[in-house]
């Protein structure tokens, strides 16, 4: 690495492809990138431009637009106005009829979803999904994804972060409590050390002590490289969270900016704070 311009470098893991070493500087930060060997500059972690998606005839998304900065975002909005169904085009689940969706740089929507986790984007599903009858560290696995060397990383940072999950590792997933299930559920979403991981409804359930212990939890994941889109019906959490916010309303985003500024936006209030 010596000798090669750009900012001082870390170590690469053999199967990391690009990892973030630079810490971002306002709105632009960087990659190594061992495919181009070179360092890859980007302002922004996701654009979507117009996208479109639905189920048959059924459309949900009517041209999305959206530009999202390495950190923690959310994305809020009434019951039915395309959130999970935004989050599932992101991660492939759901194909994108139109437009685009550039992570880091490369376009994402002709991708499969299998091809978007290797790229860096991961998805914690609502309703946590989590094979009951497997241990905890057995579903922790499931989302590894890679080498043995990626899975033992991975289980490290995973009990690092959720000491319980430590504790209950041989357990069940269906003995564990609601908080603990939504703790095995992000960990095991974390475990191919995602660049961006996208949490469908993080408080769904939950008590709000357990929901304050999540977010806690969430606050230091950018600064390990990891940034999160968060969609919750808890506003007031949600943008309390994250550093921007946007709001979609049918199948658009009618409102974006830094989340200190929607959560005294008069609209916003209205709409989803009750105030
Ligand atoms: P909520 O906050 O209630 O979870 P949401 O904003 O996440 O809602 P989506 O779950 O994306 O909304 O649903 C958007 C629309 O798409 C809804 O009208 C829903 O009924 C419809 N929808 C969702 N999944 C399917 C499906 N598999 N088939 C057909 N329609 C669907």
């Amino acid at each position: 690495m010596r000798g090669r311009r750009g900012p001082p470098t870390l170590a690469l893991p053999t199967r990391v492809r690009e990892t973030r070493v630079g810490a971002k500087r306002g709105k632009v930060f960087w990659f190594f990138s061992s495919e181009k060997n070179f360092f890859v500059v980007f302002r922004l972690l996701l654009e979507i431009s117009s996208l479109e998606a639905g189920y048959g005839s059924v459309q949900v998304l009517w041209g999305v637009d959206l530009q999202m900065s390495p950190g923690i975002a959310c994305l809020i909005g009434a019951n039915g106005v395309g959130k999970t169904t935004l989050l599932r085009t992101l991660s492939g689940l759901l194909p994108a009829r139109a437009g685009t969706i550039r992570f880091c740089g490369e376009s994402l929507e002709a991708l499969r979803a299998d091809e978007i986790l290797a790229r860096g984007v991961a998805h914690v599903p609502e309703g946590r999904r989590l094979f009951a009858s497997l241990s905890v560290e057995d579903n922790l696995l499931m989302g590894a994804y890679q080498t043995r060397s990626g899975a033992k990383r991975g289980l490290a940072r995973a009990y690092d972060l959720f000491p319980r999950l430590k504790e209950r590792r041989r357990q069940d997933a269906a003995t564990l409590s609601g908080g603990e299930q939504q703790m095995c559920a992000i960990a095991r979403g974390l475990m191919s050390e995602p660049r961006l991981l996208l949490i469908d409804e993080l408080s769904l359930g939950l008590a709000p002590r357990l929901v304050d212990e999540l977010a806690a939890s969430l606050r230091g994941l950018p600064t390990l490289g990891t940034s999160v889109l968060l969609v919750e019906q808890d506003v007031a959490t949600a943008l309390d969270l994250a550093a921007e916010g946007f709001v979609l309303d049918r199948g658009v985003v009618t409102l974006s900016g830094p989340a200190s500024a929607l959560a005294t936006d008069a609209r916003v209030r209205e709409a989803y704070l009750g105030i």
